[in-house]
């Protein structure tokens, strides 16, 4: 990546072949034409209103005459972190099969610590599914993730809370598609058929899915709404039967999860889970893919995604 946007120029142009394979869009009346290019007076750069010179490629609109650059209304607008580093992070969290700690990012790439952070966060919230409702063979399986007390910090005000003794745990669900493998995933405050149903109804097409899971009872009504209800029955060794294969994928998927998580994360605040679900889901759903497809992949999900400093700070 380094040997191929070697500039900040660089890294617009690799961003704008990305998100305008044909010709650019203009983000501000939507429309995909001849729009101009502003050449910088001194060829390379134009200084900023902050003083600093910038390498950011500017079009002008030939519709609407408003000015734009390839980030305009993407998670990397109004950035101090240069789109090159972006970049680069953006592709080791498409490839690094564990995730990527923001400490290890604020380390390698010179970004405070509290900037990596929020630059993960924004990514992960670019990795959360677009898709539509997904219908077909579709496995669903929960599983319970952290809680371990001995692990939180001295000051965690969980310890106040649930005191240091007792696990506290979050539930997570997880549905996956056997044809595509994409996965969608939620965390849920209790494992219930209600709860289980909702998910499921959020995502899945009913008319034309089958579910697959193990013999809990929180599958059974909603398994009723479905073309048919595939169960193996763990508690007597059985994991595929003539119809099924069972849950394996998505114990796959959570076995991942939680190496990944006690080592690159270690601890994960409940509130956050669901990006970092995001992540994982996004990743192992597209294993299929080599490193730069999976980029461009989560690229074409990156527009107009808004997200301020303040409601992820607050929490
Ligand atoms: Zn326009």
């Amino acid at each position: 990546m380094a040997r191929r946007i070697p500039t900040e120029a660089d890294a617009y142009i690799y961003m704008e072949t990305l998100r305008w394979p044909d010709k650019p869009v203009c983000p501000h009346c939507g429309v995909i034409g001849d729009h101009y290019y502003l050449q910088p007076e001194n060829g390379f750069s134009r200084i900023t209103t902050r003083g600093t010179y910038s390498e950011r490629r500017v079009w002008k609109c030939k519709d609407c005459r408003k000015q734009f650059s390839v980030t305009t209304g993407t998670i990397f607008h109004g950035s101090k972190v240069s789109l090159r580093i972006w970049l680069f992070v953006f592709f080791e969290m498409c490839a690094n099969k564990n995730g990527l700690a923001a400490r290890e990012i604020s380390r390698k790439y010179g970004v405070a610590p509290k900037t990596a952070w929020f630059m993960t966060q924004r990514i992960r919230e670019a990795m959360k599914s677009r898709g539509g409702l997904m219908s077909g063979n579709i496995v669903a399986d929960e599983t319970y993730i952290g809680g371990k007390p001995e692990n939180w910090h001295a000051n965690d005000p969980r310890r106040a809370k649930f005191g240091n003794t007792t696990a506290r745990k979050t539930a997570v669900v997880a549905l996956i598609n056997s044809e595509t493998d994409e996965i969608r995933t939620k965390a849920v405050t209790s494992v219930t058929g209600p709860n289980i149903r909702h998910f499921i109804e959020e995502n899945i097409l009913f008319d034309s899915s089958s579910l697959h899971t193990d013999s809990a009872g929180v599958y059974r009504t909603v398994g009723k709404e479905m073309t048919a209800h595939h169960v193996v029955n763990h508690n007597i060794g059985q994991y595929v039967t003539a119809l099924s294969d069972g849950t394996n994928k998505a114990e796959n998927f959570f076995s991942q999860l939680k190496r990944s998580i006690s080592g690159t994360h270690h601890s994960l605040s409940p509130e956050h889970l669901h990006r970092y679900l995001a992540e994982f889901a996004f990743r192992h759903g597209s294993h299929g893919l080599t490193d730069t497809e999976r980029m461009v992949k989560l690229m074409g999900q990156v527009p107009g995604i808004r997200l301020s400093y303040r409601p992820l700070t607050s929490n």
